[in-house]
């Protein structure tokens, strides 16, 4: 089983797989045509896990589907129901930045407005976390992967020093 959105381990370009590529493990790049067997030496990359700073949110207004694919400095891609909707470039800046991304969803004539907020911390430590809301109404508020990484590392951390501190005590 790969991850939905990944790089591709040849091009580096940002991919979504459908469910079917996802469970058989083999697929073909749309951007440079590189065929990953499952075999291969090279693996693709998890745009969502642990080491990275990109990350990947869904959630559900009524009956669709939102995605929200943040790849770190370079694009934030908005899916509603599998559909690219938004496609905007990233905006980086000094030491934190907040990507804001406007569309509608079709709803019985009418459009329902909808909103995500992307923001990033990046110093000593990172930070990644996306909002976003259906009709002014908060669906989700969510950190990425990588995000939550900094904070295991130093509960480990100081966790050792603890043991440290009560052994060298004794
Ligand atoms: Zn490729």
């Amino acid at each position: 089983m790969i991850e939905e959105f990944i790089r591709c381990p040849n091009c580096k370009e940002t991919i979504q797989l459908n469910k079917q590529e996802q469970q058989d493990g083999f697929f073909q790049c749309p951007s440079c045509a590189y065929t990953f067997t499952g075999n291969d030496e090279k693996k693709p990359i998890p745009l969502d896990s642990t080491w990275s700073s990109s990350g990947t949110f869904t959630t559900k207004y009524k009956s669709h589907t939102i995605k929200v694919v943040v790849d770190y400095g370079k694009e934030v891609i908005v899916l509603v129901d599998d559909e690219v909707v938004v496609n905007q470039p990233y905006q980086q800046s000094f030491a934190s930045e907040i990507q804001t991304v406007d569309f509608t969803i079709p709803e019985n004539k009418k459009k329902i407005p909808m909103k995500v907020n992307v923001f990033a911390l990046h110093g000593s430590t990172f930070h990644l976390q996306c909002e976003i809301y259906g009709n002014g109404k908060l669906l989700l508020n969510q950190e990425s992967k990588g995000s939550k990484t900094i904070w295991y590392i130093l509960i480990v951390f100081f966790l050792i020093l603890l043991l440290i501190s009560i052994l060298i005590g004794n």
